[in-house]
């Protein structure tokens, strides 16, 4: 199975237009790699992908990935795109598909709704694209022709975004686990806790890239750069109690990734104290364009 990181930011990426922080200038300046929006495309064969989520950098995500480009003049190996959650740094891409002939989306019940109740992403839903929900409550596979991969959704606690209400609700956002023969890949950039359901996911994945938006739970305030902590914008914190690191750490999956990095977290930067300590875990922290192969 190849796994291929189009990007590996939080929403904003690295640096974000708006955002004068030491991260984003450092990233401005050329000193930290830039990030896009967290993307992850899937194949067991390099002949069918899927991908995980299309924030506003897709377009370029794809460009930049040789694998994704068209095989003839309306042909290309994209097979479906399955998105988490709702969040508008992993749904706004979706727009960029809408000149496809026929296109898969895969999503739970409520992120489709909370998506498809205006105009614009209705299209998605209609005539020769199709738009596959899944349960919120279990473990469901996601029936995509993608060659020998098989994908399943998996619930994880997670919030509606804030443009939806932000309430907890069941349904606001899944991981996907993907399997080719023996190998696992779990992909889950959006959780509010690591809960029992997503520890047993991990417990034999032979590779994860796991939400890593904030190190610690109130660096946004910190930081004067916002007045939500990482759990009240939906992501568990990395370090402190409950934080992901002490779980992650414990896991035996020879590939560990952090990804869906927020500028503000001290991960972007490889020279910081915080990216020793998940080194020394035996953790890494994903960059775009990174290729893992299990
Ligand atoms: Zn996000
Ligand atoms: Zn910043």
């Amino acid at each position: 199975m190849k796994i291929r990181v189009l990007g590996s930011a939080a929403g904003g990426g690295l640096p974000q237009w708006n955002c004068g922080c030491h991260n984003c200038s450092e990233a401005r300046a050329g000193r930290l790699p830039s990030r896009l929006s967290a993307c992850v495309a899937v194949s067991a064969d390099d002949e069918h992908w899927v991908v995980v989520n299309a924030g506003s950098d897709i377009n370029r995500q794809l460009a930049e990935t040789k694998a994704l480009h068209p095989t003839s003049a309306r042909a290309n190996p994209i097979r479906a795109l399955l998105l988490t959650d709702a969040n508008i740094d992993h749904t706004a891409g979706l727009l960029e598909f809408r000149q496809a002939d026929y296109f898969l989306t895969y999503s739970t019940d409520l992120v489709k709704k909370t998506l498809c109740e205006g105009p614009m992403f209705s299209q998605f839903a209609h005539g020769n694209k199709r738009w596959l929900t899944f349960p919120a409550k279990d473990k469901v596979r996601v029936e995509v022709e993608a060659g020998d991969l098989r994908i399943w959704a998996s619930p994880v606690d997670g919030m509606l975004p804030s443009y939806a209400g932000g309430q907890q609700r069941a349904g606001a956002a899944v991981a996907y686990v993907f399997e080719h023969r023996a190998a696992r890949f779990v992909y889950a950039p959006i959780f509010l806790t690591l809960g029992k359901d997503l520890a047993a996911e991990l417990e034999d994945a032979d590779a994860t890239l796991l939400d890593g938006t904030c190190w610690s739970d109130d660096e946004m305030i910190e930081l004067r750069l916002g007045t939500r902590t990482a759990r009240a914008m939906g992501h568990a914190p990395i370090s402190g109690p409950g934080g992901s690191l002490e779980a992650l750490a414990a896991l035996r999956a020879p590939h560990r990734y952090y990804t869906h990095v927020n500028n503000s977290n001290p991960l972007v930067d490889p020279a910081s104290p915080q990216s020793a300590v998940v080194r020394q875990a035996g953790i890494a922290v994903a960059h775009d364009g990174l290729e893992i192969e299990i």
